[in-house]
């Protein structure tokens, strides 16, 4: 089985979260850049974390056999602090390089003038550097910043197919599956979405423009969800190919309208490859010393 986690938070994750999810099928990522969890103070701390997920954490999960994508925004919670703002400026430099593949996390947080503006001002550039974007929905009072959602996206003139909506839920799939736009689902350990409540969307909605993650990060989360929704979906009754759907074939759709996906095998992982020796990335290994 291929997996590919279309949202997850890898920079807080551990070597042995990748090694698992290698076990378990994952062979590609997407890190959507987010909050840090306390609030940022300047700008230059997120130049040095854009910096890091199109770095390091590149390489860190290529030493575990996994591709790994970003996509850069100025997330909605810290649209509202004003010491952010600058970061609008320095976008347009990350969103030219390789292994950027959507604008994002972008959307609403608590909804208010400072989220309206920066969101749409994030869509403008989704159109003009020809990508897709990423979109957050609130966890508070989620049906009507889902609704809000939908006119920001409807009115900014980015096509739909190019835009995932995520964070769904059963009271919040139907207005974004008729949008056109695609249905992203975070499949979390104990609230939001679990396992069972998606293949009920699925045997309902279908699996066409459906995305499902994990959303992993330095919270309570399991970055081995993806494949145990797959797990669910055997169980249910739907074959290999609709599990290959939805946790491969349409991430890279929708994802792959980038133009910048990475998918072949990371060189020392593919079947009878010998493991690449001492590679490091600007002379730093994830590495203790020397292999024995
Ligand atoms: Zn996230």
């Amino acid at each position: 089985m291929r997996i590919f986690d279309p949202h997850i938070h890898m920079s807080a994750r551990t070597t042995d979260d990748y090694r698992a999810m290698y076990e378990s099928g994952v062979r590609a990522v997407v890190e959507p850049s987010f909050w840090l969890g306390q609030p940022r103070t300047n700008v230059g701390s997120f130049v040095d974390y854009f910096d890091g997920l199109i770095g390091w954490e590149r390489f860190r999960a290529a030493q575990y056999g996994i591709r790994h994508h970003c996509t850069i925004g100025l997330n909605p919670k810290e649209a509202n602090d004003a010491r952010c703002r600058e970061v609008l400026d320095v976008l347009p430099r990350y969103l030219a390089k390789d292994g950027v593949v959507a604008v994002g996390e972008l959307g609403y947080d608590s909804m208010t003038a400072e989220e309206d503006e920066v969101f749409a001002a994030q869509l403008a550039l989704a159109v003009t550097f020809e990508l897709p974007a990423m979109v957050h929905t609130p966890h508070r009072d989620k049906a009507a910043g889902t609704t809000r959602t939908l006119d920001v996206v409807r009115d900014s003139g980015i096509a739909p197919e190019r835009v995932v909506v995520d964070h769904l839920n059963e009271t919040t799939v139907a207005a974004v599956a008729d949008s056109g736009c695609w249905m992203g689902f975070s499949i979390y350990p104990d609230t939001k979405m679990d396992e069972l409540r998606m293949v009920a969307i699925l045997r309902e909605f279908g699996t066409e423009r459906v995305l499902v993650n994990s959303a992993a990060d330095w919270g309570n989360s399991d970055p081995l969800k993806t494949r145990k929704t797959a797990r669910a979906m055997l169980e249910a009754g739907f074959n290999e190919d609709d599990v290959d759907v939805v946790l491969w074939q349409n991430p890279v759709a929708f994802y792959g309208q980038s133009g910048r996906l990475h998918l072949d095998p990371v060189p020392g992982f593919a079947e009878h490859e010998p493991p690449a020796a001492g590679v490091t990335f600007e002379g730093n290994s994830v590495l203790r010393g020397a292999r024995v």
